[in-house]
């Protein structure tokens, strides 16, 4: 029941997100209602962001059910690409996405929807922190083990969210991983970046996290790619 509890939050969270994506597209099409190859793209947007919702309820019945779990191997560039529509709608207008994917990236082992989720859990705090517009990166990579870490595999499939916005002082830096820190009064949960650790952390990988006040944020998560499957070059 805890475990359904906990689960159940962290749903409304990334069910918000989301409604934010349909509701943002849905008041483009409206304000563009007199171009309809434009209206045509945000009503897909719409559409794609109403699929996402109801496999989030099917995904949420399943996990009541006891039937959850679905971790499988699949390719962080791939997964960013099918992505790329729904971050730009939840970035909103004079937010520049700009989307590098590294090459060579084998697939690493998670569970689908928690991925996208978190990917959008990290672009909707990247908005938050640039609230005069700003860029989002998001880049991929394969890398070599960090020299940080003195065990674990020797590669891992690396995906960073970087914004250049407001950072963090070492108060909020500090407690961000506590469920239900916000600074954002009223708008804020405090569920999502425990959300995004929880995630890499069950995929065996892990998450690190460097900003500087006025310069930005950087949030990289680190997946484990299984022996053999990384060629270097
Ligand atoms: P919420 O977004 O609902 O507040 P989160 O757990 O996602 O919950 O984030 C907790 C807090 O961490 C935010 O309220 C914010 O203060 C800080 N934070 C998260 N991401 C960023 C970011 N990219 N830039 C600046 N602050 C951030």
């Amino acid at each position: 029941m805890l475990a359904l509890g906990q689960m159940s939050r962290g749903f409304v969270h990334d069910f918000r997100n989301v409604l934010g994506v349909i509701s943002a597209a849905v008041r483009l099409a409206e304000r563009h209602a007199d171009d309809p190859l434009l209206v045509t793209d945000f009503l897909v947007g719409a559409q794609e962001g109403v699929e996402r919702g109801l496999r989030m309820t099917t995904r949420l019945l399943n996990f009541a059910s006891g039937h959850d779990c679905d971790i499988h191997a699949h390719n962080v560039n791939d997964a960013l690409v099918r992505l790329e529509i729904l971050l730009r709608y939840a970035a909103g207008s004079g937010i520049r996405i700009v989307v590098q994917l590294g090459p060579d990236v084998p697939d690493v082992e998670f569970e689908f929807p928690q991925f996208n989720a978190a990917i959008m859990n990290l672009v909707v705090n990247a908005r938050d922190a640039m609230p005069d517009g700003g860029t989002i990166q998001i880049s991929t990579a394969l890398i070599s083990r960090p020299v940080s870490r003195d065990q674990g595999p020797d590669h891992y499939v690396r995906v960073r969210v970087r914004d250049n916005g407001t950072g963090m002082d070492a108060g909020v830096r500090r407690k961000i991983f506590d469920p239900f820190f916000t600074t954002k009064a009223g708008a804020g949960t405090g569920l999502g970046i425990p959300q995004v650790d929880a995630f890499v952390r069950q995929s065996g990988g892990f998450l690190r996290i460097d900003t500087a006040i006025g310069v930005g944020t950087t949030f990289d998560l680190f997946f484990p790619c299984a022996d053999g499957s990384a060629d270097l070059h």
